[in-house]
Protein backbone atom coordinates (compact mmCIF):
# COMPACT_ATOMS: atom_id res chain seq x y z
CA UNK A 1 0.00 0.00 0.00
CA UNK A 2 1.42 3.18 -1.09
CA UNK A 3 0.93 5.91 1.63
CA UNK A 4 1.84 9.11 1.06
CA UNK A 5 4.39 10.44 3.48
CA UNK A 6 3.26 13.49 4.58
CA UNK A 7 5.48 16.15 5.57
CA UNK A 8 4.24 18.09 8.30
CA UNK A 9 3.47 21.54 7.43
CA UNK A 10 4.61 23.61 10.07
CA UNK A 11 2.98 26.74 10.24
CA UNK A 12 5.15 29.78 10.73
CA UNK A 13 2.65 32.96 11.45
CA UNK A 14 4.92 35.79 10.24
CA UNK A 15 6.04 38.04 12.14
CA UNK A 16 5.96 41.15 10.86
CA UNK A 17 9.22 41.70 9.23
CA UNK A 18 11.79 43.18 11.49
CA UNK A 19 12.75 46.59 11.21
CA UNK A 20 16.31 46.04 12.28
CA UNK A 21 18.97 43.78 10.72
CA UNK A 22 22.32 42.70 12.10
CA UNK A 23 24.97 44.89 10.86
CA UNK A 24 27.35 42.72 8.94
CA UNK A 25 30.20 45.38 10.12
CA UNK A 26 29.38 46.12 14.02
CA UNK A 27 27.30 42.84 13.98
CA UNK A 28 25.02 45.14 16.30
CA UNK A 29 21.33 44.68 15.29
CA UNK A 30 20.85 48.36 14.60
CA UNK A 31 20.91 47.96 10.56
CA UNK A 32 18.07 50.37 9.58
CA UNK A 33 16.42 49.39 6.45
CA UNK A 34 14.33 51.99 4.43
CA UNK A 35 12.49 51.57 1.17
CA UNK A 36 12.18 54.97 -0.59
CA UNK A 37 9.60 56.08 -3.42
CA UNK A 38 10.28 58.62 -5.12
CA UNK A 39 6.75 58.91 -7.07
CA UNK A 40 7.68 62.43 -8.84
CA UNK A 41 10.96 60.79 -10.77
CA UNK A 42 9.61 57.35 -10.76
CA UNK A 43 12.16 55.67 -8.92
CA UNK A 44 12.60 53.65 -6.05
CA UNK A 45 15.64 52.96 -3.48
CA UNK A 46 16.52 50.98 -0.95
CA UNK A 47 18.28 53.04 2.16
CA UNK A 48 20.56 50.86 4.46
CA UNK A 49 22.13 52.50 7.44
CA UNK A 50 23.50 51.36 10.94
CA UNK A 51 22.98 53.19 13.91
CA UNK A 52 25.81 51.98 15.53
CA UNK A 53 28.69 51.93 12.78
CA UNK A 54 27.00 54.56 10.74
CA UNK A 55 27.49 52.01 7.88
CA UNK A 56 25.56 53.67 4.96
CA UNK A 57 24.62 52.28 1.55
CA UNK A 58 21.95 53.16 -0.73
CA UNK A 59 20.68 50.49 -3.50
CA UNK A 60 18.48 51.26 -6.36
CA UNK A 61 15.41 48.88 -6.68
CA UNK A 62 13.18 50.75 -8.86
CA UNK A 63 13.40 48.34 -11.33
CA UNK A 64 12.43 45.50 -8.97
CA UNK A 65 8.94 46.46 -7.19
CA UNK A 66 9.11 42.86 -5.38
CA UNK A 67 12.31 44.08 -3.18
CA UNK A 68 11.16 44.10 0.09
CA UNK A 69 13.94 44.87 3.48
CA UNK A 70 14.33 41.12 3.68
CA UNK A 71 15.40 41.06 0.30
CA UNK A 72 17.53 44.52 0.21
CA UNK A 73 19.38 42.96 3.61
CA UNK A 74 20.26 39.86 1.62
CA UNK A 75 21.66 42.58 -1.43
CA UNK A 76 23.07 44.25 0.77
CA UNK A 77 24.98 41.72 2.67
CA UNK A 78 26.57 40.63 -0.83
CA UNK A 79 27.43 44.05 -1.35
CA UNK A 80 29.30 44.20 1.66
CA UNK A 81 31.02 40.60 1.18
CA UNK A 82 32.01 42.03 -2.40
CA UNK A 83 33.55 45.07 -0.35
CA UNK A 84 30.95 47.49 -2.75
CA UNK A 85 29.99 48.95 0.86
CA UNK A 86 31.94 52.06 2.35
CA UNK A 87 32.84 51.70 5.65
CA UNK A 88 32.52 54.10 7.84
CA UNK A 89 35.43 53.99 10.34
CA UNK A 90 37.64 55.47 7.67
CA UNK A 91 37.17 59.22 7.89
CA UNK A 92 39.73 60.34 6.11
CA UNK A 93 39.41 61.36 2.97
CA UNK A 94 40.70 58.76 0.66
CA UNK A 95 41.17 60.01 -2.73
ZN1 LIG B 1 27.14 48.69 12.17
Amino acid sequence: MGRRKRRKKIIRRRPTLPNVFQCPHCGAQTLIIDIVTNKREGTRKAIIRCGTCHLYYEIDVTDNPLADKAWVYGKFIDAYYEGRVPLPESEEAEE
